[in-house]
């Protein structure tokens, strides 16, 4: 039977669309069919108090691929990103404060320790070299283990000597920071560089962002490397705001994938994965459409994927294993708050370029063990580690003339309760712990306050369809790294089911606004279909 579509993709988040943006170009029809009101996944602005809004979910830019900006024209469709006036804001307890940023850094560390202002070029060089490996890898699709052959496992032999020629390019010092960076802990591998707090707080928090994790856990340095793999127009490992919250991306996206001649579909919830004569075939919606096409493309998260959409009859025993195994649990409690005025922080009270940072609220690696050891007993830290940014003071198109929107990431909040509770019953108790741990630093911000929304793992698992809450569609663990992603044999964006691929951040190279699963997808489909 002829179908309407070459591909139906599932799911609209920025990765569905820009996958389905390079199936378009490369001539195939397509259809994207997306479950919310509006496209963007956990990459969407919406107003979430009268008057306010704001990126609800993920809520700054970096990782998004250079690539994929100037194929989809992004910045002809309306993109604009901003850097921040300054990279990070640390207030302490005691009155200090350490600010970083581009030509600050230095200065701003020589007053907790000479040395570590001493080790911080030296530091970011070598960590700069890991982290130019791996974003190098990132618009590749990993070599894939195949039990089919010599023929087949030829390229992928090719491909893995390619990877061992760049990994013998690096010197040996940062061969040896890889290995420690992919195996060892965030703390232990910072504790090694330096000796003061306040610095390893500031870098150790992208170790464990997201990552429900302590930052002292193995694992926690490849998280904070993912966090170092992007760039703001150009400036390596910046961080941004898009005018407009990050919706402004994903919308930007949307129109490009219409001047390509994509259907986009919103409202249009997928019930399950059509598999004829042992291929997949089309979709089933919600409301009992089907969609037929010749390939089927998700950008939901596996687990999902496999666990509620793909008839596990098709499926091979051993891949439903492992995907019952992929871990996904993320504790984080995500807050959008309405502000009247902007915070006075006791550290810094008057305004200035830190309000535009990313303000990390955690004095030390020792205190986000602390919180993260307090929610796995009770599910979230009376002292919890909490990111404030406060987008509106680079952009005034969010709020209103003088009030503020600012985004809480809040670390450590249990993806399950302990002792069988529910976040039904202890969202608000969670939250108000969170606005006092703000209020700590910043006396008046809670009386500020005039709105707030708050997202639980499980509000994110119903609202977004992020199973566990997990930001990346899976935790960023070796074994489920690059051509382990999702599962080993599977890393290459086809699925065991011939005709169905993933594109989401569930498959290399993994979470974050990056576009990458969505562009190597796409090329992996495009080479299937002789394109
Ligand atoms: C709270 C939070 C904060 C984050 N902060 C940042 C950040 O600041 N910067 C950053 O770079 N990254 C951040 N991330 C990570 C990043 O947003 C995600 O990794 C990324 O958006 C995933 O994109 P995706 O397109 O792969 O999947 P998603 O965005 O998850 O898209 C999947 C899409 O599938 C749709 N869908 C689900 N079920 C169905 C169905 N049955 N039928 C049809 N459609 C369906 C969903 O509605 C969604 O639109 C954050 C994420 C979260 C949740």
């Amino acid at each position: 039977m002829r179908s309407e579509w070459d591909v139906v993709i599932i799911g609209g988040g920025h990765n569905g669309l820009v996958c389905a943006f390079y199936l378009a170009r490369g001539g195939l029809r397509v259809q994207v069919l997306e479950r919310r009101a509006i496209v963007g996944g956990a990459a969407v602005t919406e107003e979430f108090h009268p008057g306010f809004r704001n990126s609800t979910a993920s809520y700054t830019v970096s990782l998004l691929q250079p690539k994929v900006i100037a194929d989809l024209n992004l910045h002809q469709h309306g993109l604009r990103i901003v850097e921040r006036k300054l990279a990070n804001f640390l207030p302490l307890p005691d009155g200090r404060s350490l600010a970083v940023g581009e030509g600050r850094t230095k200065s701003e560390v020589a007053k907790f320790s000479a040395r570590d202002a001493e080790r911080l070029d030296d530091y970011h060089r070598r960590v700069g070299a890991v982290a130019d490996l791996i974003r190098g890898l990132m618009l590749e699709t990993p070599p894939n283990v195949t039990a089919s052959g010599f023929l087949a496992a030829l390229p992928e032999l090719i491909k893995a000597g390619r990877l061992a020629r760049r990994l013998g390019a690096l010197d040996l010092s940062a061969q040896r920071d890889l290995l420690a960076l992919l195996g060892r802990s965030a703390g232990d591998y910072l504790d090694d560089w330096f000796e003061s707090d306040a610095i390893k707080a500031v870098y150790g928090f992208d170790g464990i962002v997201g990552n429900y994790a302590s930052p002292y856990m193995p694992g926690s340095g490849y998280v904070l490397l993912h966090h170092l793999l992007g760039e703001v127009n150009g400036k390596r490992g910046a961080w941004g705001h898009a005018i407009g919250g990050m919706g402004a991306i994903t919308q930007a996206m949307a129109k490009a994938c219409r001047a390509q001649g994509v259907e986009i579909r919103v409202g249009a919830a997928v019930r399950e994965v059509l598999v004829e004569k042992g291929r997949a075939a089309g979709v089933v919606c919600e409301n009992g459409d089907i969609v037929r096409a010749r390939a089927v493309v998700s950008n939901l998260n596996p687990k999902l994927l496999f666990r509620s959409m793909v008839d596990p009859a098709v499926l091979p025993e051993d891949f439903r294993a492992r995907i019952g195994a992929y871990r996904m649990g993320s504790g984080t409690l995500r807050m959008n708050v309405a502000l009247s005025q902007l915070p006075r922080f006791s550290a810094l009270p008057q305004a200035g370029d830190h309000l535009t940072a990313g303000i990390i609220l955690a004095p030390s690696l020792a205190y986000m063990d602390r919180a993260y050891q307090d929610a796995r007993a009770k599910g979230w830290s009376e002292n919890p580690v909490v990111e404030m940014l406060i987008p509106s003071t680079l952009d005034d198109s969010l709020a209103p003339k003088g009030a503020h929107v600012a985004s809480l990431f809040c670390q450590h909040a249990a993806p399950v309760l302990p002792n069988g509770g529910s976040w039904d019953d202890h969202r608000e108790e969670a939250a108000d712990v969170m606005i006092a741990t703000v209020d700590r630093y910043a006396p008046g911000f809670a009386a500020s306050v005039v709105g707030r929304q708050v997202f639980t793992p499980l509000d994110r698992e119903r609202v977004f369809g992020l199973t566990g809450g997990y930001i990346m569609h899976g935790c960023l663990e070796l074994d489920q790294l690059f051509a382990a992603r999702p599962v080993l044999g599977h890393g290459d964006y086809r699925m065991p089911v011939p005709g169905l691929y993933l594109c989401g951040a569930g498959s290399h190279p993994g979470g974050g606004v990056t576009g990458a699963p969505g562009h190597n997808a796409a090329r992996e489909v495009l080479r299937d279909f002789g394109r």
